[in-house]
C-alpha cells in the first residue's frame, strides 16, 4: 500500500520525510502491529486557517494559520504552537508526528498535534502580534478544547502567547477554560516548573547518558545551538553541574569561548540585545565552524534539518542531546551512529516540556496546584523511567536510541489503534 499523501511532497531529508524515513526503520521491530503501521504516515486531521488583521498602518494583512492533528488513538491532541516565517503544512505534519510519538515514549495519556502560524513575529507590534494570535485561535478553536486537543509554546510563542489563547477560546465557549493550553502564565493556571521543564528534560536524560558513556560532565565542553527557552536552560544546568559551555550559536551568529561562557551575563545579554552575536567576552566565528568545534557534548535546540550529512562527518562531540524537534536528518544519523556518536533523540531528550504542560493541565482540572520541588521530582522520574525502558530496548535489538524510542512508543500507538477497533 502506498503512504503517499496529494498534499505534500516530501523530499528524503524534509521534516516529513525524515519522520517517514524514521517510521519505516521501527516497521520490523512491530511485530504483528505493523499492520497498522500505515496510521502512523497519515495524520488524522490537518486544518489550514487564514488568518487576516488590520496591522497599525491600516493596511489589511493575510496570514497562513495550520493546527495538524496527527493521531489521537492515546488521548486528546497535545502539541505546541510555532509562529516562524517558514512554518507550512509539511513541517508541522512532521512536528505533530513527533508529539505523537513524544507522548506515547514518556507514557502520557495524549496523542499528537502541532500548530503554527506562517508569519515573522519580530516584524509585528504588540497589538498587531495580539491580534494575530486571536484570530488564530478563534480559527482553529473547532478543532482544540481542553478535552480534544492543547497547544503549547514552541519556537516565538511563550506565556503571553498562551494568556491571549486562553481567553479566545475562554470568551468564546463562554466560560474560562485554563485546561485549553499550557505553558500560560502561573497566576492563569500555569504550573510551576513549566519554563524550564524542556531544558531540565534535557539536562537530566543528557547526564544519565553521559553517565554510561563514563563521561564525566565536570569540565566537559559543551557547544549549544539555538539559545531560547530550551537551549539556555540546558546550558545553564550543564554549566551548574560543572560543564563549560564553550560555544553558543543562535540566529543573530556564533560566540565561543573555550574557558567556558559566561552564563550570568550572557543570558540577559542574549535578551536584550537580540541575540548572542555582540556578546563581548567571546570570540566571534563564521557559523558553519559552529558544527566541527572540539567539544565533549552538542546541544541542536534551534530548528530542523541542522545536522546534515556534511556536518555530521565533522561533528567532533562524544554526546548529541536533541533538544530542538528534528534536528538530524536520517543520512545524517547512520553517519553519527557509525561513528559512534550517541545521540539522545529529540523524542525522548525533550519531552520534559510536554511532561511538565501534562502536570499543568492535570493541576487546571482539580484547581490544585503543586510545589516547583514536586514537580521537578516527578518530572525526573518519568525522564528517567523512560529513557532507562528505550535503553533497554536498544541493547536487546542492538537498534539506536532514536529508533528504540519509535519502537516503545509506537507499541503504545498501535496497540491502542488495534484495541479500540476501527470505527464505525
Ligand atoms: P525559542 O524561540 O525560545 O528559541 C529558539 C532559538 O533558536 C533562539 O535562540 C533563536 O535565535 C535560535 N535560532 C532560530 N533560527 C536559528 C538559526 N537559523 N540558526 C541558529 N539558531 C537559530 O524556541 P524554543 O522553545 O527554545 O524551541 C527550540 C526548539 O526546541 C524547537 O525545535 C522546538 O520545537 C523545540 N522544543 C521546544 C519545547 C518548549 O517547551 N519550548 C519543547 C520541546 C521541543
Amino acid at each position: 500500500m502506498s503512504s503517499e499523501l496529494s498534499y505534500v511532497q516530501p523530499t528524503a531529508n524534509s521534516p516529513w520525510g525524515t519522520y517517514l524515513s524514521q517510521v519505516d526503520r521501527v516497521v520490523p521491530y512491530l511485530g504483528g502491529l505493523a499492520k497498522w503501521a500505515e496510521t502512523l504516515k497519515r495524520p488524522k486531521r490537518a486544518l489550514i486557517v487564514d488568518v487576516p488583521i488590520e496591522m497599525d498602518n491600516g493596511t489589511i494583512a493575510h496570514f497562513e494559520g495550520y493546527r495538524v492533528q496527527h493521531n489521537l488513538s492515546r488521548g486528546p491532541g497535545k502539541g505546541g504552537i510555532r509562529f516562524h516565517p517558514d512554518v507550512n503544512l509539511e513541517e508541522v505534519m512532521a512536528l505533530s508526528a513527533w508529539m505523537t510519538v513524544k507522548t506515547a515514549a514518556v507514557n502520557l495519556p495524549y496523542g499528537g498535534a502541532k500548530g503554527g502560524i506562517r508569519v515573522d513575529p519580530k516584524k509585528l507590534s504588540l497589538n498587531e502580534l495580539e491580534k494575530v494570535t486571536r484570530r488564530y485561535t478563534s480559527e482553529i478553536g473547532i478543532i482544540i478544547g481542553p478535552h480534544t486537543d492543547i497547544p503549547a509554546p514552541d519556537v516565538n510563542t511563550n506565556a503571553q502567547i498562551m494568556a491571549w489563547m486562553m481567553d479566545t477560546y475562554s470568551m468564546n465557549v463562554g466560560g474560562t477554560a485554563t485546561g485549553v493550553v499550557t505553558g500560560k502564565p502561573l497566576h492563569l493556571g500555569g504550573s510551576l516548573g513549566r519554563v524550564k521543564a524542556t531544558g531540565r528534560g534535557v539536562f537530566v536524560t543528557g547526564r544519565e547518558a553521559a553517565r554510561r558513556l563514563g563521561l564525566d560532565l565536570r569540565g566537559a565542553r559543551v557547544a549549544v545551538q539555538g539559545f531560547g527557552n530550551v537551549g539556555s536552560v540546558a546550558a545553564e544546568l550543564f554549566a551548574e553541574a560543572g560543564a563549560r559551555i564553550v560555544a553558543v550559536q543562535d540566529h543573530s551568529g556564533t560566540v565561543v569561548n573555550q574557558n567556558g561562557l559566561d552564563l550570568a551575563t550572557l543570558v540577559p545579554h542574549a535578551r536584550d540585545n537580540n541575540g548572542v552575536a555582540s556578546f563581548k567576552e567571546a570570540d566571534r566565528i563564521d557559523d558553519e565552524a559552529f558544527w566541527s568545534l572540539p567539544c565533549d557534548i552538542l546541544i541542536p535546540a534551534a530548528l530542523e534539518g541542522q545536522i546534515t550529512s556534511e556536518r555530521a562527518k565533522t561533528l567532533q562531540a562524544k554526546l548529541v542531546l536533541e533538544g530542538a524537534n528534528g534536528p538530524t536528518v536520517p543520512t545524517a544519523d547512520d553517519i553519527l551512529s557509525e561513528r559512534g556518536v550517541l545521540v539522545v533523540p529529540d523524542v525522548i531528550c525533550n519531552a520534559g516540556g510536554v511532561t511538565v504542560s501534562y502536570f499543568e493541565w492535570v493541576q487546571d482540572f482539580s484547581s490544585f496546584f503543586w510545589d516547583e520541588d514536586e514537580i521537578n521530582v516527578r518530572l525526573d522520574r518519568i525522564m528517567m523511567n523512560a529513557l532507562n525502558e528505550i535503553w533497554d530496548t536498544a541493547d536487546k535489538h542492538k537498534i539506536t536510541l532514536r529508533t528504540a524510542t519509535f519502537a516503545v512508543a509506537c507499541e503504545r500507538i498501535l496497540m491502542a489503534r488495534k484495541e479500540r477497533g476501527l470505527y464505525p
